[in-house]
């Protein structure tokens, strides 16, 4: 430690929680916690209890109990008198709550051990009544109010102690502690720190604003963005935290900036969602809160509203910001002038100045599905690039090209054609041909209705893999079951699948007969085959559909190039 070291702001109530238990005591508990019931807990409770325990919510040191819990609704308070806006449960289906239990075990997903809990209170909550009270609305289009309606109907609280912490291994060099991070503060020697805090990819809009508020309180900066659980449908933090690290190694100051990610399960509740970020950044060593337009707000209503004003986070910021002891650095929109190449808040632009900007959708539509870089005024090169790699253009990304069909209706010729007609335009592709698969991946597998589906699972779930990598790949079995392509089409993902019915009659499969199977099927020595004595269920809206009778099989072949086209999956 060097002498410049200087002591931060204290966290939020006076001492950081700590709930991480060690040694002897973490070995003997271990061993106990296999006796106790088991209460498997969700993800989102699973990053609450990782906060609770390195102290980033303290003074919380346990999910709520009942007293805290109804003041932090009407009130934002604790039950001694501290602000805090966010309710923090743990809820548990009245089924599975153990009787007579003093002692229960917190497991994961996988049912490893995270933490033992001593059972002291269980209490009902009304999810529409926390929705309306911490959310301020009941509209489903809120991200949160859907998914309380799976939480489960009781409340249960009482001493934790940590036996686990989450296991990570990504990033692990920048996911720190409250103290860690206060440990880094500490050293860089400002008394002043500001968090911000993000969910999003930094662009240059992010970057003036750090540094300007870094400048204006002349101290450290803490860049901290949210990597637990944040709005369904944003950029992934894997993509995000490549951008976040490529950033401040290049354009940040590093005797004054910390990166650190925070596993924080974000509720997307606008202005006391600031307050709380304020409180856990306080908790972190910051002494100063970033909060820009509409921190934290999760859009538009069902009508079209934005759920909460740009600026009421603002001005719950201001309203309780002495109390918490973090104050607020606020900005206005920032907006970029384009005859000056800066960027300035838009209550300070000069009239008849030239304007730029780029919307998110603009993001996506304009530039990454079109696999073109973000200008340079926008974003750092670093990011475009990151981007770029991530939001392949259509083009670029993975399809699967579906063929179902009676035996003998074409699926393997067209798609050999089809193979050849891709390979011509550059586009490499794996053919799973039902025949094929069934000599090796599906090898010993019969013509059972069981079989069959296994066998079309399997073939669902090495395509699934393929296109996730952004490989095409053309599937031809004959997939008699409606629900199983179904299935096979959930494993793919939606977007990128695609139903080619090769529509031939079952009189002119049996005609062509060409691998002379048909005619031992009538004969008997075939038992259930598809047409003659086993069902064969027509797909209710294929994307293509060939009628093998009225076009040759390159005809059929060039229909699905028209159709990948049309889609933008061939350029
Ligand atoms: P999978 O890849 O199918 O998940 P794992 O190797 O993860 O398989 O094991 C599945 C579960 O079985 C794990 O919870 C693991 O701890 C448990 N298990 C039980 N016995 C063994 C063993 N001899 N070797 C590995 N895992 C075992
Ligand atoms: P599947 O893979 O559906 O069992 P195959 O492709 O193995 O069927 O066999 C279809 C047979 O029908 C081939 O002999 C092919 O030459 C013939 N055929 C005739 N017209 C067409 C067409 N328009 N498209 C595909 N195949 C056709």
């Amino acid at each position: 430690m060097t002498s410049k070291a200087k002591d931060l702001i204290a966290p939020y109530g006076g001492t950081l929680v700590n709930l991480v238990i060690e040694g002897d005591e973490r070995a003997a508990l271990l061993a106990q916690a296999n006796a106790y019931p088991s209460v498997q807990i969700s993800q989102r409770a699973l990053h609450d209890l990782e906060l609770l325990a390195t102290g980033g919510f303290s003074p919380l040191d346990r999910f709520m109990g009942q007293a805290d819990y109804q003041r932090v609704l009407t009130e934002m308070r604790l039950a001694s008198g501290l602000l805090f806006p966010i309710p923090i449960t743990l809820t548990i289906d009245k089924a599975d709550l153990p009787t007579r239990a003093e002692w229960v075990t917190l497991r994961d997903a996988r049912n490893y051990i995270i933490a033992v809990m001593r059972l002291e209170e269980v209490f009902r909550w009304d999810p529409k009544r926390e929705a309306r009270l911490v959310l301020g609305t009941t509209d489903p289009r809120h991200p949160l109010v859907p998914e309380m309606d799976h939480w489960h109907d009781l409340c249960i609280s009482g001493e934790l102690k940590v036996l686990n912490l989450p296991k990570y291994y990504d990033f692990v060099d920048i996911r720190r502690t409250p103290a860690e991070v206060r440990a880094l503060l500490g050293q860089m020697g400002n008394v002043n720190v500001i968090a911000f805090q993000t969910r999003n990819p930094l662009h240059r809009i992010h970057e003036e604003l750090t540094k300007r508020a870094a400048a204006q309180i002349e101290g450290s900066l803490l860049i901290h963005p949210v990597v637990g659980m944040t709005k369904p449908g944003d950029v992934d933090h894997f993509t995000r935290v490549r951008t976040y690290k490529a950033l401040v190694e290049n354009y940040y100051d590093k005797a004054s900036t910390v990166l650190s990610l925070l596993p924080l399960a974000m509720r997307m509740a606008g202005p006391r969602e600031a307050l709380w970020h304020a409180i856990i950044r306080r908790n972190y060593g910051a002494n100063h809160f970033v909060v820009g337009r509409d921190h934290a707000g999760p859009g538009n209503d069902s009508v079209g509203k934005p759920f909460y004003g740009p600026y009421e986070a603002q001005e719950m910021m201001t309203q309780y910001e002495a109390e918490i002891g973090v104050k607020s650095v606020q900005f206005q929109e920032l907006v970029y002038l384009q005859d000056e190449g800066r960027y300035e808040e838009t209550g300070k632009v000069p009239p008849d100045a030239k304007i730029a900007n780029i919307s998110g959708t603009q993001v996506r539509d304009d530039y990454l599905a079109k696999g073109k870089l973000l200008p340079e005024w926008f974003t750092r090169p670093e990011t475009a690039e990151i981007l770029l790699e991530a939001y392949p253009p259509r083009y670029k990304q993975g399809v699967c090209i579906w063929f179902t069909g009676l035996s003998g209706a074409g699926k393997s010729t067209i798609a050999q054609a089809l193979t050849a007609m891709l390979l011509e335009r550059g586009r490499q592709a794996t053919v799973l041909d039902g025949d094929v698969v069934r000599t090796h991946l599906s090898k010993g597998l019969g013509f059972s209705k069981e079989d069959r589906d296994t066998n079309i699972l399997r073939i669902g779930f090495v395509a699934g893999e393929i296109v996730r990598h952004n490989g095409t790949v053309i599937c031809a079995a004959i997939s008699p079951y409606r629900s199983t392509r179904n299935e096979a089409r959930l494993m793919v993902g939606e977007e990128h699948f695609i139903t080619v019915f090769v529509d031939t009659p079952i009189e002119v499969c049996e005609q062509r007969d060409i691998k002379g199977m048909y005619a031992r099927a009538r004969r008997g020595e075939i038992k259930g085959f598809t047409g003659i004595d086993d069902p064969y269920e027509d797909p209710q809206n294929p994307e293509v559909v060939i009628k093998t009778v009225e076009c040759t099989p390159e005809e059929g072949a060039h229909q699905i190039v028209v159709y990948l086209e049309q889609r933008g999956f061939l350029q």
